[in-house]
């Protein structure tokens, strides 16, 4: 298969490769679409096994971030970059400039910032050279931490899908939280606060008894969270934690959380919506924290302060829109994420227009 007919490929603008041999830098930038406004995602640090796997992933990643930055109503569109290699042990400032060296090369068309991997230091490296970098700390625009704003808008997206699904709010609801890093700690915090009765699960001890401490939160071992008795699976870990192994053990009837790629495939949206499950689609209901992260791009771009106000109000709006997926959803009988996928195509094709 060649890169045109990669399925990951996709109406995408460009694709990048950059190398600094002295560096040590092998990267891939990915520019899925720049209708909206300058393509935005983060830099991924990882050991891929070949090229072929990192082109993939930034291929998936980018135009993921083309319909989350439409569904958030940003005026910007979807990009990502991956960098080959080990984060632990191969990082150094000079690979970091190189990045950024190949982000300037682009002129603008494309802003990093973190992602997996990569952390606020290694940007101040890679801003040495561009300026096209969120995700910065020390600066009158700094977003600081996504985390408590992405979890604002999930909190927000489950209240919506309990009434949805079961008619009623959050109180005395039961939600399994698998993940309680920095979003699912700030939205166990919440989901607590709201009345629900929690039960959780980390692969990360010291995480879980904070959270069980603050929250009254039962907790559970990792594999045994998707067999438990709760109305909401929330899942605030990796990817792919809807499968073909796990779908028929969940008994409630809403999935709703914070991870990215929260289906293993599209079928599994479908096998999950002909069980009767509601879907909040992961690019939807998470998109506060890119939220953030535009918000310091704009204040960088008209070198203005970081404006609350404005993200307070665009992660109204995101509550708007998930309600408008779940309303088309309902009234065409379809799966929310077929749904949210169309919505995304055309809010961008509109900006063609
Ligand atoms: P995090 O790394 O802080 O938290 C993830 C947690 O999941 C960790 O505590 C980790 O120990 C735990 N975990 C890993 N494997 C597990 C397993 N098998 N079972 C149970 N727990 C496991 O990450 P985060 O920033 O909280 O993000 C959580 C998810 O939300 C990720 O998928 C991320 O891509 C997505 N997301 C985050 C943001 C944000 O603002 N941070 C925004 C959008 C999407």
């Amino acid at each position: 298969m060649t890169l045109f007919d990669s399925p990951a490929f996709e109406g995408h603008e460009g694709v990048h490769a950059f190398c600094d041999e002295a560096a040590g830098l092998k990267t891939i930038i990915a520019v899925h679409s720049t209708t909206l406004g300058p393509a935005a995602g983060g830099c991924r640090m990882w050991p891929y096994e070949s090229a072929e796997a990192a082109l993939t992933d930034a291929l998936r990643l980018s135009r993921a971030m083309s319909f989350k930055n439409a569904m958030a109503g940003l005026e910007l569109g979807g990009g990502k970059s991956v960098i080959i290699g080990d984060s632990r042990t191969q990082k150094t400032p000079a690979l970091f400039q190189a990045f950024g060296r190949s982000v300037e090369s682009l002129g603008g068309r494309y802003w990093t910032a973190e992602d997996v991997g990569v952390s606020p230091d290694d940007l101040m490296e890679a801003r040495k050279e561009t300026r096209f970098v969120a995700g910065l700390e020390g600066h009158a625009a700094a977003s600081g931490d996504p985390s408590p704003v992405t979890a604002e808008g999930v909190f927000r997206g489950i209240r919506l899908c309990v009434e949805r699904a079961y008619g009623q709010d959050l109180n005395g609801v039961t939600v399994a939280l698998q993940g309680v890093g920095h979003v699912g700690g700030y939205l166990a915090d919440k989901l607590h606060a709201a009345g629900a009765k929690l039960i959780v699960t980390d692969v990360n001890q010291t995480a879980l008894r904070e959270v069980a401490a603050r929250t009254g939160a039962t907790i559970v071992a990792p594999d045994a969270i998707f067999d438990v008795e709760a109305e909401v699976f929330a899942p605030c870990a990796l990817g792919g934690a809807i499968n073909v192994e796990t779908l028929g053990r969940l008994k409630g009837r809403v999935v709703a959380g914070a991870a990215n790629n929260q289906l293993a495939t599209p079928e599994i949206g479908r096998a999950l919506f002909d069980k009767g499950l509601l879907y909040a689609p992961d690019y939807v209901i998470n998109g506060g924290g890119i939220i953030n992260v535009a918000a310091e791009i704009l204040g960088l771009e008209a070198g203005l302060a970081f404006d609350q106000a404005w993200v307070d109000a665009k992660l109204d709006r995101l509550a708007l829109t998930l309600a408008e997926v779940l309303d088309r959803a309902a009234a065409d009988g379809r799966p929310t994420h077929e749904i949210a996928n169309e919505m995304a195509r055309e809010r961008i094709a509109a900006g063609r227009g």
